[in-house]
């Protein structure tokens, strides 16, 4: 089995405050005076009973870590040391997702604080050899209109390389809000040349899939994976080549499978879905990038040619340059090709 840190990938599902290390947070909570619940500093404040996993205790987390994140130098930290941990993952490139609102009172407003994450990412590009370009996301929980203003923000940033903006998101409460109050601001972000990129179809099953597809026009889905369970449905995505960004860790530390093996992985790939995966909030689920490909290994018998192709997935969901892609693409088949060439058979079984 090869290793999986050395497996060249893209990461299009990771949030700004969520990337953040246990010991920064410690760091930031103490520098600040903030308090933190000590569940946040434990290993995996999500390990809990099933019933006692969801949306409310996941939020309440995020909202007091986010709550530690205060400054200019805070909001540098965390970008480069997103962009350090994908790195060490084989992680080539990251396209990190914030919605800029929480920390614009601190840095004098939501374009400085655009301006930050994107400086931030450009430095930690060069600093750590990983391509790091932004999605500004807007949120369920705030009026439409905010996110209008969000989308000409993002617009003026556009751009496929390191330290510009790449796509535009929705994302809190799936059960919150009015999709199709939100396709003003995507339609927005879309004549600048942004990616389309909401959550939906985590919390919320097939019909709300439908709904932000019918409204938004994605061209990636945050998540998605609920779509699984309307066959046609997933064809549909799977035909307008909207790829889905999954998340195993999320899935599970909301509560929405009872374990990794419950999510539906295998049913979206076999139904030929671009499945990029995500860690979503290494902060609150307790795992990072490789860990969800691992699970893919372990649980679901992904064999190192299946992996090989979920990262292929993930580079060509990506907005990257050709060029980028290429190069990554390239380093998925050099991976492949040093192993046992038993083991990168595609026909190999699944060892379980
Ligand atoms: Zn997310």
């Amino acid at each position: 089995m090869r290793d999986l840190a050395k497996l060249p990938k893209a990461h299009l599902h990771l949030h700004f405050t969520g990337s953040m290390r246990v010991a920064t947070l410690r760091d930031l909570s103490q520098e600040h005076g903030v308090r933190v619940p000590a569940a946040l500093l434990d290993d995996d404040p999500l390990r809990v009973p099933a019933d006692e996993r969801g949306w409310f205790r996941f939020q309440r987390l995020y909202d007091a870590a986010r709550a530690c994140v205060r400054s200019e130098a805070d909001m540098r930290r965390l970008v480069d040391e997103a962009a350090a941990d994908d790195a060490a993952e084989g992680s080539g490139r990251l396209e990190i997702q914030v919605d800029p609102t929480s920390y614009a009172p601190f840095v004098g407003g939501i374009t400085p604080a655009v301006e930050i994450v994107l400086d931030a990412a450009r430095s930690a590009s060069a600093a750590h050899g990983v391509e790091v370009a932004v999605v500004v996301a807007a949120s369920r929980t705030r009026h439409p209109l905010d996110a209008r203003v969000l989308a000409r923000l993002a617009a003026r940033y556009a751009g496929d390389g390191p330290g510009e903006v790449v796509g535009f998101g929705l994302s809190n409460d799936e059960r919150r809000g009015d999709t199709g109050e939100f396709a003003a601001a995507f339609g927005i972000a879309r004549r600048a040349g942004l990616a389309s990129v909401p959550h939906g179809g985590e919390l919320l099953g097939p019909a709300h899939v439908r709904e932000v597809v019918d409204a938004l026009a994605p061209d990636r889905l945050g998540h998605g994976v609920r779509a699984g369970e309307d066959p046609a449905l997933l064809a549909e995505l799977v035909d307008a080549g909207v790829a889905l960004e999954v998340c195993p860790a999320s899935n599970v530390g909301l509560g929405v499978y009872a374990d990794v093996a419950a999510v539906p992985l295998r049913t979206l790939v076999d139904a030929g879905a671009h499945v990029a995966l995500g860690a979503d909030d290494p902060l609150l689920f307790g795992s990072r990038l490789v860990d969800q490909y691992e699970s893919a290994r372990r649980e679901h018998g992904f064999t190192d040619a299946g992996l090989a192709d979920l990262a292929r997935a993930s580079i060509r969901a990506s907005r990257a340059s050709s060029g980028t892609r290429a190069r990554l693409l390239a380093g998925v088949d050099d991976w492949l090709a040093a192993g046992d060439p038993d083991l990168s058979s595609p026909s190999h079984p699944p060892t379980g």
